[in-house]
């Protein structure tokens, strides 16, 4: 794979046809590092959060030798860097054929469920392996989080106990679990305390002994509009959460981060192909690494990548994809200069997690090209760049200002603030 300083470097040596998925390998060094050195957890990475073989291979540079999968393509894509990598199969529903393949041909040991019928399904693919590690997946109720991931999957707090004592009878020499996932994108710590409590209520009820506590994923990265609190006040929280609940000393505490351990690390190269007013149609979209910014909305920073003399006035543009599908549209604001034609190569940064990842080949388009680059990412939670993104405003904020401005009184109070900023 190619490497450059900078994405400037790289558009002065070649002007690319395709995207290019820009790689900042250190950003995802430093992130691992942070999980080992402050939270007294294992650190199981989540595969689906960005599968590409360079993040398995960084992570296990990092020390991360320990991988939460949800397929058997991820079985073996993590397999074929690390063949001794510890795997945990943390999808609640599996093919049979997926369990017995998992557990006898690349000896995974480890697996999640949240029901009855899916604990006798491992038992009985696995000929009812007695070294099995089962964990039971449960569902919290937790707000704070971008997206939840408590709708589809886990037993419920009330059904729980029940389960838990099935699973806990069904574990002979392995250990046994729970896990939960407060959501992704989680912006506020104290939401795993709390779901650690009502996992804690569900353990006591059923008067088990647990030897994992899962904690999930959930941690957060940056985003316009989106700065979420320091990371070491979710470890705090977590660390409370767990020193509340009703464990042994022996008790495993494990987590699953997807999205905090890669976002940083990647943004996406792409060219304007066509300027229309405020419209700008890109050679990536929605159905390549611009999922989240069709879907959710999300404004993601973008950064004009040119050698030539441009606009120092900022202008919101929206973004189409190269598909011909109307849904292939990214509302943004994006924030680049007045006068961006086409030609242009735009950095949109933040796509390290549930970006590059999602890409599909509809329509004839969706291929990257990969390249290393040594510059800092847009923003980082872990010290390589600030905090947040500055020079972007997002629709929610705009509309904030606007109420402010609306409704400050008239009176001395609101001519004091006014002073102030
Ligand atoms: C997606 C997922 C994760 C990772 O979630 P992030 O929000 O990216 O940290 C962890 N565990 C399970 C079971 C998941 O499905």
């Amino acid at each position: 794979m190619h490497s450059y300083q900078s994405p400037l470097d790289l558009v002065r040596e070649r002007s690319p046809e395709r995207p290019v998925a820009l790689v900042r390998r250190r950003s995802v060094s430093v992130a691992a590092r942070w999980f080992q050195d402050n939270l007294n957890a294992d650190v199981f990475y989540a595969v689906k959060a960005n599968p590409s073989r360079w993040v398995i291979e960084t992570l296990v540079e990092s020390g991360v030798t320990a991988f939460d999968v949800a397929s058997l393509a991820e079985v073996e894509l993590v397999r074929s860097v690390l063949p001794d990598a510890r795997l945990a199969f943390m999808h609640p529903v599996k093919s049979r054929s997926a369990i017995s393949k998992a557990y006898f041909d690349h000896g995974v040991r480890t697996f999640s469920l949240d029901c009855q019928d899916e604990l006798d399904k491992i038992l009985d693919a696995t000929g009812q392996a007695t070294d099995l590690n089962l964990v039971v997946r449960m569902a919290v109720s937790a707000d704070g989080a971008a997206y939840t991931l408590s709708g589809k999957f886990g037993v419920s707090v009330d059904q729980a106990p029940t389960l838990l004592m099935a699973v806990r009878r069904a574990v002979k020499d392995g250990l046994m679990g729970v896990s939960f996932h407060v959501g992704s994108q989680c912006m506020r710590p104290t939401a795993f305390q709390a779901a650690m409590a009502q996992v804690g209520r569900a353990i006591s009820r059923a008067g088990v002994i647990v030897d994992i506590v899962d904690v999930g994923g959930g941690f957060p990265s940056v985003y316009p509009g989106m700065v979420p609190p320091d990371m070491s006040e979710y470890a705090d929280a977590i660390h409370r959460g767990f020193a509340e609940m009703p464990v042994s000393e022996t008790t495993e505490l494990w987590c699953e981060p997807g999205r905090a351990l890669v976002a940083e690390s990647s943004s996406v190269l792409a060219r304007v192909e066509l300027r229309k007013g405020d419209a700008l149609y890109l050679n990536d979209g929605s159905y390549g690494s611009l999922f989240d910014a069709t879907h959710s909305r999300w404004p993601f920073p973008t950064k004009l990548v040119s050698d030539r003399e441009v606009s120092g006035d900022l202008k919101a543009f929206r973004f189409y994809g190269p598909t011909c599908d109307s849904i292939d549209h990214m509302p943004g604001p994006f924030w680049l200069p007045a006068d961006v034609a086409e030609g242009d190569f735009i950095e949109i940064g933040m796509l390290g997690a549930y970006g590059v990842a999602m890409s599909t080949g509809f329509n004839g388009y969706g291929e990257h090209d990969l390249a290393f680059v040594e510059d800092a990412p847009m923003a980082s939670l872990y010290g390589l760049a600030p905090r947040s993104i500055p020079t972007v405003r997002t629709t929610a904020e705009e509309q904030a200002r606007k109420v402010v401005r609306l409704s400050r009184p008239k009176g001395k109070a609101g001519q004091r603030k006014k002073q102030r900023r």
